[in-house]
């Protein structure tokens, strides 16, 4: 047994390192990257520990046993930190199950090396205590082995160092990359003299416990001071906790990774059940919308999907699925949330019923419209007719014939006027009455419209006498015209009981194709042209009736 017997360093280091153990856990919050320190950490204090034990171990077989516990620690610390250094700078996904194996190994045969020890050579020891030995090649094979992890660490640190700008991270680093130097500084520091150089320097205890210890407390300040990104994912953890919308992360194969609080009036899921989308929506919703989104859903797992559901206490649900891919566009994870939308449902149905009643008042406006647009017409039609007989009235016939007057002057366009009177009409009036007297006045129109062209004007001047305005006219054809109405009226006749009665009219007309004088007063040049027409019309009453008189 060792001289120093209790007082080595090892137990003191031991129980500093269990401290920090406790501080670790009191002050933090327990995050992956904690847990995984947390590991580490206890791998680091078997060290300490074994060394302490083996020396004041009595019975060489029970200091054997901690001599190994001892070096499979320090097999194990290479690892350690580099999980230690991947959970902190959050690269964990470069763990991959088939890098963990070759990762894992050579740990795995060291520390195989250290328990078998075949033939003394991991350590063989000279004399009854083990304090005395003599290291062989698979020592050496442990030491470059926790060379190479350290190696395989800084790597994955200088990435991360490269990639993120933060001041708190680089400081974080810096600790971390303090920490691991100190440790392999002892390390080294303990082979050289207390393996290399034993013969010729006394033993140093406690060499590889300092380093231990020193970087620990390296290792805790990085974890605690700078560890602001575990406070991120925990902070981001309580934001969707508390969000309105459910969220569950479903993997590959349909397991929960991930629900978050609001998800609980949608599903009652915990992380690792299954959740099956099928059953969940089958036993709510049956309408075909839903199917085809179901089909989807199975068929087209990349693609994101949408759907609204009505829930069973009335209420809307809106159900959203967003794969997660990986590089090579495989499905990774699928994120489901549900929303309730019954508000907005709401809103929209009322913008909807609102937007129908606006349409349906838009469409009796047309109505309206198209009413009153006929109403105009009847009174437009109205307002240029007579109405016993349908012919044009006075006043129209005198506006066109304004605006025609002034066109023919300028075009030197003949046109003529016709004035005419139903002979005798006070005595169909006085045998036959009015009701026969106005039949007769419309038939009389009607047949001299028959015997009119499309372009003739023919309105009602008044009583039973008529005007037509006959554009494109000269005298001969006016003449022609005038005798031809005169016998159409003549020849027709109209039935008044058992009897039929005969109707003559007497006419005057009048021409202009000489456009001898300008117009100044288009107003009195048509009242001196009916002056002239009227005089022709009484001549024709006076010279017998039954004819035509054109007015020279
Ligand atoms: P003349 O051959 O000289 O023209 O003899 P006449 O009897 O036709 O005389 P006049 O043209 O002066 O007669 C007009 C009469 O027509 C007077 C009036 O009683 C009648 N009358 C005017 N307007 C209407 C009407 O709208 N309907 C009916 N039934 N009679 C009308
Ligand atoms: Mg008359
Ligand atoms: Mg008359």
């Amino acid at each position: 047994m060792n001289a120093l017997g209790l007082i080595r360093p090892d137990l003191f280091i031991f129980l500093c390192l269990l401290f920090l153990l406790i501080i670790v856990v009191a002050i933090s919050q327990i995050t992956r990257t904690h847990k995984v320190y947390l590991a580490f950490h206890s791998i680091m204090m078997v060290w300490p520990l074994g060394q302490y034990a083996v020396s004041i171990a009595v019975r060489p077989d029970i200091q054997l046993i901690f001599l190994k516990l001892s070096f499979v620690s320090i097999g194990l610390i290479g690892p350690g930190w580099l999980f230690f250094v991947l959970f902190l700078t959050q690269r964990t996904s470069w763990l991959k199950s088939s890098r963990l194996a070759a990762v894992l190994l050579p740990s795995i045969i060291s520390v195989a090396a250290v328990l078998w020890n075949p033939n003394g050579l991991f350590f063989t020891s000279e004399g009854d205590h083990l304090g005395d030995r003599q290291y062989g090649p698979m020592f050496w094979l442990l030491a470059f082995t926790q060379f190479g992890y350290l190696f395989v660490t800084l790597i994955s640190m200088y990435y991360t160092m490269k990639n993120d700008s933060s001041s708190k991270r680089r400081k974080q680093m810096t600790t971390t990359l303090l920490g691991m130097f100190v440790l392999t500084g002892f390390a080294v520091l303990d082979v050289l003299v207390n393996v290399m150089l034993r013969d010729y320097l006394p033993i140093v205890p406690g060499l590889m416990s300092i380093g231990i210890l020193l970087s620990d407390f390296c290792f805790v300040v990085a974890i605690s001071r700078y560890g602001m990104f575990d406070v991120l994912s925990t902070a981001q953890k309580d934001i969707i906790d508390h969000m309105s919308m459910g969220i569950i992360v479903v993997d590959d194969s349909n397991k929960v990774i991930e629900v978050n609080r609001g998800a609980e009036p949608f599903a009652l899921v915990a992380k690792g059940d299954d959740f099956e989308m099928d059953k969940f929506l089958s036993s709510i919703e049956h309408r075909e919308e839903v199917r085809e989104f179901l089909y989807r859903y199975r068929n087209y797992p990349g693609s994101r999907q949408q759907t609204e559901i009505s829930w069973r206490d009335g209420r809307y649900v809106s159900i959203q699925i967003s794969p997660v891919l990986d590089e090579t566009k495989s499905v990774l994870a699928k994120v489901i949330t549900f929303q309730d939308v019954t508000e907005q449902r709401k809103h929209v149905e009322e913008m909807n019923r609102k937007n129908e009643a606006l349409h349906e008042r838009n469409l009796e406006l047309i109505l309206i419209q198209e009413e009153l647009f006929r109403v105009n017409q009847k009174l437009e039609q109205m307002a240029i007719t007579d109405g016993l007989t349908g012919c044009y009235n006075r006043r129209f016939l005198m506006q066109q014939l304004e605006h025609e007057v002034m066109l023919n002057y300028r075009y030197g366009t003949p046109f003529s006027i016709f004035l005419f009177d139903i002979d005798h009409f006070k005595t169909f009036n006085d045998r036959y009455g009015h009701v026969v007297g106005d039949e007769v006045i419309c038939k009389t129109a009607e047949t001299v419209r028959n015997s009119l062209r499309r372009t003739d004007i023919l309105a009602r001047y008044g009583g039973e006498e008529f005007t037509i305005y006959l554009p494109h006219t000269n005298r001969e054809q006016a003449e022609l015209l005038a005798d031809r109405i005169i016998q159409a009226v003549a020849a027709s006749e109209i039935a008044v009981g058992k009897e039929t009665v005969g109707i003559t009219i007497s006419m005057g007309t009048i021409t202009e194709e000489a456009f001898q004088k300008p117009v100044d007063d288009v107003k009195e040049y048509l009242r001196s042209m009916f002056a002239q027409v009227d005089a022709a019309l009484y001549q024709a009453k006076n010279q017998g009736r039954n004819r035509v008189v054109v007015a020279s």
